[in-house]
């Protein structure tokens, strides 16, 4: 079976486009899309219809080419595409700041491009905050498995791996706390979790400037979900020793854990979030970092080096704005779809868990994951998952495993048929390797 993927590929890609996070050689190309609409993908050659099953690297929430949101960014378009955000407000980028800081409770809004500047910027808010107090602080705490984007500091903070073996070097140090991944039925929950805060509070003996997390659901290190307990006592750790807490919820975000953030689950307040992903119902590339009035107190100052200089040309995105608008607006009008999401992972579930070889199925809102054992060991590089993802689209569903983990996170929109077909794919093609 792996004969298939000994085949190169590199002269079937196209000559002009270097391709996101993908070696052409051991790849097959990149399949040509004409449209989408809801939680469908439609490709010529061959054309086909295929059901998203990952939002599209899990950024389309309410579907594609939804057209309440299509229209808001029309509309927009026609009064003002982009303005210098440095000078000028324009009423999108207020209302969206006004909501996301009644629904986060948290105070002050900083409009970025994508997930990682997001988190480029909750970080140097954080680690200027302890300098503007004349305090100093410089270590930053990370969990063990995490992602929080590609660009230098986001990369430093995520675990060191493969993906940015080659720029060890140039990354500033991070320490690590344990994770404790859990699943259904995980008997040894609450032991690994005592572990993991074990190793949270020694390395927080030294003064830290920042935690950063995941809240919940740890994305591209493998789905790994914690309970909300979990983080809740992460959250009490780090208050207890005054450092503070930076939630990346560019993921979790917007009803993907079943509660509009992840950190409204686990009930905490974290003092700064870093939003995207989801936040424009996935069509329009934006981010957010959003934190606590004091924090952005802390910055005002006759003093030059207290201001945050920081800044991206398309901050504030009047498209942008209006698309994220857009999205509050169906999430807000049908909270169900987000609230009531996990329910119908769990009415489906016994159709793979029954499967020999999948185990650790883990589930949490809109995401169900499992590891398939199949050999080849665990991790991104298995190529297990490369096997199943070419199965799944020959028949109509589209995923995107991380090595031998497989999973759906589907758009809100999905119908019960189609997320029925889904699973039913996943199984028809699991059952080639028992
Ligand atoms: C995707 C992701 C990022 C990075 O976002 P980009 O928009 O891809 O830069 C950061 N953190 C988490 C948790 C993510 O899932």
């Amino acid at each position: 079976m792996s004969k298939h993927f000994s085949k190169h590929y590199q002269n079937e890609w196209h000559p002009n486009i270097w391709p996101p996070f993908t070696q052409i050689k051991k790849n097959k190309p990149q399949i040509e899309v004409t449209h989408g609409k809801d939680a469908l993908i439609y490709t010529k050659n061959p054309v086909q219809e295929l059901i998203d099953g990952i939002s599209s690297w899990w950024v389309t929430l309410h579907g594609h080419s939804n057209e309440y949101i299509a229209h808001s960014i029309a509309e927009q378009a026609q009064k003002l595409e982009q303005i210098i955000f440095a000078d000028f407000l324009h009423p999108q980028a207020k209302e969206l700041s006004e909501r996301i800081t009644r629904i986060t409770k948290l105070d002050r809004v900083f409009f970025s491009d994508n997930g990682s500047t997001a988190i480029e910027v909750a970080l140097k808010i954080a680690y200027q905050w302890w300098q503007n107090q004349g305090e100093e602080r410089y270590q930053i705490i990370a969990f063990d498995g995490a992602y929080h984007g590609d660009t230098f500091g986001a990369m430093a903070l995520g675990e060191r791996n493969i993906f940015n073996a080659n720029f060890e070097r140039l990354m500033f140090p991070v320490k690590r706390a344990q994770w404790p991944s859990t699943w259904i039925n995980d008997d040894k929950v609450e032991n690994k979790e005592e572990m993991a805060i074990d190793s949270l509070i020694e390395l927080l003996k030294k003064p830290t400037a920042a935690v950063i997390l995941e809240p919940i659901i740890q994305g591209a290190g493998g789905m790994n979900m914690v309970r909300p307990e979990f983080v809740k006592k992460v959250a009490e750790v780090v208050k207890q020793n005054n450092s503070l807490l930076i939630a990346d919820e560019v993921l979790t975000g917007f009803g993907r854990t079943g509660s509009l953030f992840a950190f409204q689950k686990a009930d905490i307040k974290p003092d700064i979030i870093a939003l995207s992903k989801g936040l424009t119902g996935g069509f329009l590339p934006m981010g957010l970092t959003v934190s606590k009035e004091k924090i952005f107190q802390s910055f005002i100052s006759d003093a030059p080096e207290k201001t945050f200089w920081h800044g991206h040309s398309f901050t504030a995105n009047p498209l942008g704005c209006a698309a994220a608008n857009a999205s509050l607006d169906l999430l807000e009008k049908e909270p169900s779809k987000f609230l009531d999401f996990e329910k119908r992972h769990l009415s489906l579930l016994s159709i793979l868990n029954n499967l020999p070889n999948t185990k650790k199925f883990r589930i949490c809102g809109t995401i169900c994951a499992f590891e398939l054992e199949a050999g080849g060991g665990a991790g991104y590089m298995n190529n297990i998952g490369k096997e199943v993802k070419a199965n799944a689209i020959e028949e109509g569903l589209f995923i995107r495993p991380l090595g031998n983990v497989i999973y759906l996170m589907p758009p809100l929109c999905i119908t019960d048929n189609q997320l029925l077909r889904s699973y039913n794919v996943i199984e028809k093609v699991l059952n080639k390797y028992i």
